[in-house]
């Protein structure tokens, strides 16, 4: 698979607060979908997000996982383009910088490509 074959999502690919991450990045390559979210601004009382970024695991404001892409999102009303994702991630890595989030995304997309990356 061809870095031109990869397919980009606008989309968070991953964690349930996604929606207030201000940074996320999604790739499909070939069977694997790698997503990097970070930069997570919890809302207060639902309304306002915080100022200060929080983190989305122990020690970490950002995080790349990836998963088995599965069939393509069915959720009702939704044109995300996602693949679902099956199971637990098979990869993971954190980060705490913008800068290493992106380049440990691409890291992750390349380690898909050669397939690095294996279901466990
Ligand atoms: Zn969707």
């Amino acid at each position: 698979m061809k870095k031109s074959e990869w397919k980009w999502f606008g989309h968070p690919g991953h964690l349930c607060v996604a929606q207030w991450c201000r940074f996320h990045l999604a790739t499909q390559v070939g069977d694997i979908l790698v997503s990097t979210v970070g930069d997570y601004h919890r809302p207060i009382h639902g309304e306002q997000s915080e100022e200060k970024a929080d983190t989305v695991g122990l020690n970490r404001l950002y995080e790349t996982m990836s998963f088995k892409a599965g069939k393509p999102c069915r959720a009702k009303g939704c044109s995300c383009g996602l693949p679902e994702i099956s199971g637990n991630e098979i990869y993971f890595e954190g980060y705490n910088t913008a800068r290493d989030a992106i380049a440990g995304h691409m890291k992750a997309c390349e380690l898909a490509e050669n397939n690095k990356i294996k279901e466990s």
